[in-house]
């Protein structure tokens, strides 16, 4: 009898424990100070402020904060790029992204590491998620660029002129892949600004743009707080692309409102996993898992409301303790790592401050027992059960590894109660009847719906939201339609 067996089936033996395996950082050769990119070349500011890395607070290196005038500075210079741009021809344009795309690929362990370095997700999550999907995107818009008749049939698209673009700081550099191929392959110029906390993978992207020789102030990166962002959406840009918070993303929109200037915002998202009876249930604790623990459930589609039919709760959420028991939580740059470090310290007290309003509200908490390293911004994995729809944990984006379970008798209620949300971003269903996904994914108001898988992404297929998790797609030819104008 193996060891497993005599524990009584327990996924992996008490006190398991993997050595060390660090993936080194001296791959990536960082600068003490970075200034703007812009118009293909480093300016200088006023001011700085320091970046640091969410596992241990270490100061990586100081970032320039873009004033207004600065911003100004770059939407003139990416306006002054944009003709020349546009009137390349799409197979010119397709190049220069393809060479973005390979050269993405051959730098992608400097990438992966500085990003879990910046950002504290996982290196494995980094080299096997971010990057991948990053290269992918710049590929596949390049491979539109010289297509746009075909995308549109019947229509004229025309670029738009300048596109300013917001990114957060959950997936830097993937979320930058998402907005700046399909802008370019449509033919637009980009003024973009990475997330205070983040910048470091926007800026030796920067690197990448130099070495795939593209045209000076085409990519233009700004970097700099909130600040830096409204005054991109106040610059003269003809579009604003925004992904981040419901918040911030509503102030945005109340800010464009009458200007002309388009908008797409993919805003927060509290997704319901909803999970059958009849469903591979080992496979749903997998599925169960990775929609909220991946990325330390910093995703704004991350599954953090699970609803459990009531028939198998027991046995899901035993199985699901002994599988959070089995995450190991640390070093992000340990490719054993499976949770790594909040990403930031503001963050973390948003974390703690909702998971104290669960425990007052009355559920029941559970956290694996794991040791947190001492430095740097950490939070276990966390369930929470006997949770009523009214909770704040029930309600609220927690952006963090904390899970809510509800339950639910017939798929009527899950609807009803998978829809009880201001979001609607992305759902999940776990069952063996193909004929009940089709039924459930009609009735959830939620742009993607996964059947019997979650957080799958691929460059050719659109995401984004309803209600107050935003409008607008991003990914496949609908992630092209707001970058053009169609005559
Ligand atoms: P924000 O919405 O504040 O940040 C997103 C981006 O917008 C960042 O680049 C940010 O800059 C910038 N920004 C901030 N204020 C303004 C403004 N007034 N005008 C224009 N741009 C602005 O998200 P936070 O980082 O503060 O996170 C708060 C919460 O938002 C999280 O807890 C989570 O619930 C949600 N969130 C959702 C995300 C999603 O993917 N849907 C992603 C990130 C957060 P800076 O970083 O410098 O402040």
């Amino acid at each position: 009898m193996t060891d497993v067996a005599k524990r009584g089936g327990a996924p992996v033996p008490a006190g398991w424990t993997y050595a060390p395996a660090p993936e080194s950082t001296d791959i990536v050769r960082l600068q003490e100070r970075y200034g703007l990119y812009v118009g293909g070349e480093w300016l200088e500011t006023k001011e700085h402020f320091t970046t640091v890395a969410p596992r241990d607070e270490s100061p990586l290196a100081e970032v320039a904060q873009a004033s207004a005038k600065d911003v100004k500075n770059a939407v003139a210079v990416a306006r002054d790029a944009s003709a020349g741009w546009a009137a390349l021809p799409g197979s010119e344009r397709a190049k220069y992204l393809f060479r973005i795309a390979r050269i993405l690929a051959e730098r992608s362990r400097e990438f992966a590491v500085l990003e879990s370095l910046n950002g504290g997700k996982p290196i494995k999550e980094s080299r096997d998620v971010d990057l991948p999907l990053a290269a992918a995107h710049f590929f596949y818009y390049a491979g539109w660029a010289d297509k746009l008749e075909y995308a549109f049939p019947n229509r004229t698209p025309k670029p738009l002129g300048v596109a300013g673009q917001i990114i957060p700081w959950n997936f830097p550099l993937l979320m930058l892949a998402w907005k700046i191929a399909p802008a370019l392959a449509a033919g637009n110029t980009v003024v973009l600004k990475p997330a205070e906390t983040t910048p470091l993978t926007a800026l030796l992207f920067c690197d990448v743009v130099r070495q795939a020789e593209l045209p000076p102030g085409v990519v233009n990166i700004v970097t700099g707080d909130g600040r830096t962002g409204a005054a991109l959406v106040d610059a003269d840009v003809d579009k604003i692309a925004f992904t981040g918070s419901t918040e911030v993303g509503k102030a945005i929109q109340r800010r464009l409102a009458g200007t002309g200037k388009k908008l797409t915002l993919e805003l927060g998202g509290k997704a319901a996993n909803i999970v059958f009876d009849d469903c591979a249930l080992d496979q749903a604790v997998e599925g169960i898992v990775n929609g909220i623990y991946f990325n330390q459930g910093h995703v704004c589609c991350a599954g953090s409301r699970l609803f459990v039919q009531e028939s198998i709760y027991e046995p899901v959420v035993d199985k699901l303790k002994k599988r959070m028991a089995t995450l190991r939580v640390g070093d992000p740059l340990d490719k054993n790592t499976d949770v790594g470090a909040i990403n930031s310290r503001m963050q973390l007290e948003k974390i703690e401050e909702l998971v104290a309003a669960g425990k007052d509200e009355g559920a029941e908490i559970y956290q694996p027992p794991c040791v947190l390293p001492e430095r740097g911004y950490w939070f276990a994995p966390t369930v929470f059960t006997n949770v009523a729809q009214s909770y704040r944990i029930a309600q609220e984006e927690i952006f963090g590894p904390v899970l809510s379970v509800l339950t639910f008798r017939t798929p009527e209620e899950a609807v009803e109660k998978a829809n009880n949300t201001p979001y609607g971003l992305s759902a999940g269903v776990w069952t063996e009847k193909g004929s009940r996904i089709l039924w459930m994914a009609e009735r959830l108001r939620a742009g993607v719906v996964w059947a019997n898988t979650f957080n799958r992404f691929d460059p050719t297929s659109p995401f984004g939201g309803y209600k107050e998790s935003g409008f607008g797609r991003e990914g496949g030819l609908h992630g092209m339609e707001p970058y053009v104008e169609l005559t």
